[in-house]
């Protein structure tokens, strides 16, 4: 992967104009390229913001390009752990280009991405798990999102794990102890402790999975699509949605045909609504793409939002449109409730047992109600947990990869199997748990990872 004992530069804040952009320097001579840059004589002080020039030229065409703020990190309490130097100068593109290019004239080299918090993870400053969620936090587009990453950031999942860990290590020792003095007569744990032991540890890993797929909702977002037969009010819901929100990205355009997206924030939840032509039969090759579409749209989405028209008498295609979707959790719009009912919802067969609210798209009635029932759907029914521990496909896959080992040495000893077999299953445990925290992953897992992340992170 990357080198570590030179020294790497870049910019730390984004490129653009602004009041200050930072270039941060790491590594074993990041004092000396500094001391290159900086038009002071003396080095810097320790952790203390400096006022000083930024030179450019050699000898004697030597002259200041930038009064900037300098200040050193010394190793190992910097954030790679390494000594660190930023120069936070004007928020120029050319003259930050510049710096960066003077440092690299200085004998420091350009930093991959994720190179920064990659060094922080090698020198123990951050565990897999943190260096994980300083990419989650910077990419995150919901308030929640940017909280739950960084709990991840302070520790909530590596200090789970590590009590996880210790249980599992404490049993192993003692397990280990009675295979080791057999003769003694003395079991310094009964089977029936360890088997108990295990499922503790088995129980509160199943717990933290339990919270995992609500954890991946907030972290990845999810889509709502919106279904219905035409001119029920589809179009105009998605927007009304919309306009109570704040909306994230802005729209791709489409056809009536086509499907429109559009992302919004629903209390913290990065939510994809996509409105479709609907799964109505199609009468042309045009429509029908579209149908194919929005069915593409429905078999990935987290929660379908069907749209019926409450002033207008419903049909057979009505009743297709609830049943196409059925394989995702269902929140039904009653709409037009402004308008006089051609029918009453405890009429509609079809509607039994669904989360039913009457809307207007018009007036704005019912929208509220409407929006907390699809945040109830997507919160798997219940109330959405501020701080999920696990987030990451990586950490649960983890996860349930340990509790699988752990059910397999419960099973060997019920069955009274040998203790290194217990052992074996134990230890497999806790190698998916160095896996997680990365202080045992493979190298092609922590490339995968930091790929992730921009330059200068
Ligand atoms: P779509 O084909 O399902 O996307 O339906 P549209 O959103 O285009 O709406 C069809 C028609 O119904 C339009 O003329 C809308 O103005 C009208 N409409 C939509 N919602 C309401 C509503 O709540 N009340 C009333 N009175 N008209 C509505």
């Amino acid at each position: 992967m990357f080198s570590s004992d030179d020294t790497i530069v870049a910019l730390a804040t984004p490129r653009g104009r602004g009041g200050l952009g930072v270039v941060r320097l790491s590594g074993v001579q990041a004092q000396e390229v500094a001391q290159a840059l900086l038009g002071r004589a003396t080095a810097l002080e320790a952790r203390r913001a400096t006022v000083t020039t930024l030179m450019d030229g050699v000898g004697g065409r030597r002259r200041a390009i930038d009064e900037v703020v300098a200040t050193l990190f010394p190793s190992p309490g910097s954030y790679t752990g390494e000594d660190v130097v930023e120069v936070s100068a004007h928020g120029s593109p050319v003259l930050l280009d510049r710096i960066v290019a003077l440092a690299v004239a200085a004998g420091a080299r350009l930093a991959e991405p994720g190179e920064f918090t990659f060094r922080a993870f090698l020198h123990g400053r951050l565990d897999l798990v943190q260096a994980e969620a300083v990419a989650d936090l910077i990419e995150a587009v919901t308030p929640r999102q940017a909280r739950v990453a960084f709990d991840q950031l302070e520790g909530t999942m590596t200090a789970r794990i590590a009590a996880l860990d210790e249980q599992l290590f404490d049993l192993m020792m003692r397990l280990e102890a009675s295979l080791d003095f057999p003769e003694e007569g003395y079991h310094f744990i009964t089977p029936a402790e360890v088997a108990e032991g295990i499922a503790v540890v088995r129980g509160k890993i199943e717990e933290t999975l339990a919270e995992a797929s609500q954890g991946r909702l907030v972290r990845e977002g999810c889509q709502v699509v919106i279904l219905g037969t035409p001119n029920v009010g589809k179009s105009s819901i998605f927007n009304a949605l919309l306009g109570s929100s704040r909306s994230i990205v802005a729209g791709q355009p489409g056809t009536t045909r086509d499907l429109v997206t559009e992302r919004l924030d629903v209390d913290g939840l990065a939510v994809t609504l996509v409105d479709s032509a609907g799964l109505r039969p199609a009468t042309d090759l045009v429509e029908e793409e579209g149908v194919a579409r929005a069915r593409g749209a429905v078999g990935v989405a987290s929660v379908a939002l069907v749209v019926l028209d409450r002033s207008r008498a419903w049909s057979e295609a009505e009743l297709q449109a609830l049943r196409e979707a059925d394989e995702v959790p269902r929140v039904v719009a009653v709409n037009k409730v402004d308008l006089p009912a051609a029918w009453q919802p405890r009429e509609f067969e079809g509607l039994d047992g669904l989360v039913v609210v009457e809307v207007s798209a018009a007036t704005g009635e019912g929208l509220v109600r409407l929006r907390s029932a699809l945040l109830q759907e997507l919160g798997g029914g219940g109330p959405l947990r501020d701080s999920p521990a696990v987030a990451n496909r990586r950490h649960a896959g983890l996860l349930e990869q340990a509790a699988a080992a752990l059910g397999a040495a419960e099973r060997s000893v019920a069955q009274g199997a040998a203790e290194e077999f217990v052992l074996a299953d134990m230890a497999r445990a806790r190698t998916t748990f160095e896996e997680l925290t990365g202080s045992r992953t493979p190298d092609q897992v922590l490339e995968q990872i930091f790929e992730r992340f921009c330059i200068g992170k």
